[in-house]
C-alpha cells in the first residue's frame, strides 16, 4: 500500500490524497487550494486523474471537495464515494464556486482590459455545467458505519467525524499479504459537543491514522463558555438599540447561530428584534439540513419531535433576492443580521458593514476564525478605519469576538482520537500549517508514546 498527498500536506487547504494497493488506486479528496495558495489549483494534479477508480469524499467544505469537477474535466472516470448529506451539500457548494469564479474572473478581467493585460488572468476553473457533470460521478452513498468493498482487499467504512453535516473519516481495511492493516484518514474531526449535529464518534482501532492536524497546537475554549459570551453579546449589543451584524460561513455556523437565536427566543431571553439570514447559500444549506434531522443530536431532535423548526422562529427572515438584501439597509436598529463570507472579504455582508460599522450603536459579534488579510480581520484587529468598496468606513461598532464555536476538534480532541485506536503505531500528520504540525507532533510522542510523521508534498509513503 502506497500513500501519496499532494494537497492539505504544508498547510491546510487543496485536501487530496491518493492510495494505491495494487492495482487500485483511490484518491480521499479533491480539495481547492485557497488564501495565499489559489495558484496552485491552475498546477495540475501531480497524478493523472484518468487512473482513479474511486475518490472517497470525507465531507463538502470546499477545501476537501472542490477541484471535484476539474478532475472530471481531466479525465477522472470513476466512482465518487459520500455520504448522502455530503453529496447534497457539495452541489450547492460546488456551484456556489462556480459562481463566485465566474463574478471574480469578470471584474479581474475588467481591471486587467483596462491595464492592458488581460492575458494574466486566470480563467474560471470550471462552471456550472462541469459542475452538473461532476455531480453524475457521485455512484456510491453510504451511511455512516456500513461497509463497502472496494475489491478483495480493500473494504471501507465512513464513520461520523463530528465536524459538519455528513463529515465522515475513513477507516480503511487493507489486506496486505494475507494479514489485515487497518488505515484511518480523518478528514477533518469535530469535537465531542455540538450544537446541531451529532458529536463525533471515536474510532476503537487502528494500526495508522493519517490525521488532520488544523489546531493541533492548541486548545479550544468550552463551548459553554462560548455560548454564553455569545448571549450576553446579544444583549450587550441591543442596550444601545442599534443593528448587531453576524458574519457567518454559509454551512454549519449559520445553522448553528439561527439554533442559538432560537433557543433563546425558547427561552424569553432575545429582545425583541428582526433576525435576518442574508445569504442564498446559507439559506439552501439551512433547507438541507432540514432534511437530515437523524444527523442531529439529541436535543435538536426532541425540539424538531415537539413540532419545532430549530433554525426559524417567529421575525425570522430568509432574504434570498439582491432587493430584500438591499432593504435591510433602510432598518437603524433591532435587527440581528446574518451573512456571509464568514471572513468579510467578499459577500453581501460588506454591504451590512458599510452601513453600520460606522454607527456607534451598532455591533459585529465574530464567531468564526479570521484569516490574515481578510477584512474581517482587520476590525477584529482593532482597525479604526476600513476600505469597503472602495470608500472610507470609521469603526466606531462595539465589536466582539468569540472563538469557541470551531468546529474542528482542538489538540485534545485529537490525542483523543489517536488515544482511542487500539493497536496503533503510526500518525501521519496533514492538514496543518508546519509550525503548528512540529508542536503537534511533539504532543503526540509525549502523550500517545507513538511515533509520527510530517506528510510532505508527494512523498511516498509505504505501509505494509
Ligand atoms: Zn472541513
Ligand atoms: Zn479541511
Amino acid at each position: 500500500m502506497i500513500v501519496q498527498s499532494f494537497g492539505g500536506v504544508e498547510g491546510v487547504t487543496g485536501s487530496c490524497h491518493l492510495v494505491k494497493v495494487g492495482k487500485l488506486n483511490i484518491l480521499i479528496d479533491c480539495g481547492m487550494f485557497q488564501g495565499l495558495d489559489e495558484d496552485k489549483n491552475y498546477q495540475g494534479f501531480g497524478f493523472d486523474p484518468s487512473i482513479i477508480d474511486y475518490l472517497i469524499l470525507t465531507h463538502s467544505h470546499i477545501d476537501h471537495c472542490g477541484r471535484i469537477p476539474l478532475l472530471v474535466k481531466h479525465g477522472f472516470r470513476g466512482k465518487i464515494i459520500s455520504t448522502k448529506p455530503t453529496y447534497h451539500i457539495t452541489r450547492i457548494m460546488l456551484l456556489d464556486a462556480a459562481n463566485v469564479m465566474r463574478e471574480e474572473y469578470k471584474t479581474q478581467l475588467k481591471k486587467a482590459m483596462r491595464r492592458g493585460t488581460p492575458e494574466e488572468v486566470n480563467p474560471p476553473l470550471y462552471d456550472e455545467n462541469d459542475v452538473f457533470t461532476a455531480m453524475e460521478y457521485f455512484k456510491i452513498i453510504l451511511d455512516y458505519n456500513q461497509p463497502f468493498s472496494l475489491s478483495k482487499d480493500v473494504k471501507i467504512v465512513l464513520k461520523n467525524a463530528g465536524h459538519i453535516l455528513g463529515s465522515a473519516y475513513v477507516e480503511m481495511y487493507v489486506n496486505l499479504d494475507y494479514k489485515e492493516k487497518k488505515v484511518i484518514f480523518s478528514g477533518d474531526l469535530g469535537t465531542n459537543i455540538k450544537l446541531v449535529i451529532k458529536p463525533i464518534e471515536y474510532p476503537s482501532e487502528a494500526e495508522v491514522v493519517f490525521i488532520e492536524s488544523t489546531y493541533g497546537n492548541r486548545n479550544h475554549r468550552p463551548l459553554e463558555e462560548s455560548i454564553r459570551e455569545f448571549k450576553t453579546a446579544i444583549l450587550d449589543s441591543f442596550k444601545d438599540g442599534g443593528n448587531v451584524i453576524i458574519p457567518t460561513f454559509a454551512l454549519e455556523r449559520a445553522q448553528e447561530i439561527l439554533y442559538l437565536l432560537r433557543r433563546m427566543y425558547d427561552d424569553g431571553e432575545l429582545p425583541k428584534c428582526k433576525v435576518f439570514l442574508d445569504s442564498p447559500l446559507a439559506i439552501s444549506a439551512t433547507r438541507l439540513f432540514l432534511q437530515f434531522s437523524e444527523h442531529f443530536n439529541e436535543e435538536v431532535k426532541r425540539l424538531i419531535e415537539r413540532g419545532h423548526n430549530p433554525f426559524v422562529f417567529p421575525d425570522v427572515y430568509f432574504t434570498t433576492s439582491v432587493e430584500e438584501s438591499r432593504k435591510i439597509n433602510e432598518i437603524e436598529s433591532n435587527a440581528i443580521i446574518l451573512a456571509g463570507s464568514g471572513m468579510c472579504n467578499g459577500g453581501r455582508i460588506k454591504h451590512h458593514l458599510k452601513h453600520n460599522l460606522w454607527r456607534e450603536n451598532a455591533s459585529v459579534i465574530f464567531v468564526g476564525y479570521q484569516a490574515v488579510g481578510t477584512l474581517g480581520r482587520q476590525i477584529v484587529d482593532g482597525a479604526k478605519k476600513v476600505k469597503i468598496y472602495g470608500e472610507e468606513i470609521a469603526v466606531k461598532a462595539k465589536i466582539y469576538t468569540i472563538n469557541g464555536f470551531s468546529a474542528h476538534a482542538d489538540q485534545s480532541g485529537l490525542l483523543q482520537f489517536l488515544k482511542s485506536c487500539n493497536n496503533i503505531q503510526l500518525a501521519y500528520l496533514i492538514h496543518g500549517e508546519p509550525e503548528i504540525m512540529k508542536d503537534f507532533k511533539e504532543a503526540i510522542e509525549k502523550d500517545v508514546a507513538i511515533n509520527s510523521h510530517i506528510v510532505k508534498k508527494s512523498e511516498y509513503i509505504y505501509i505494509n
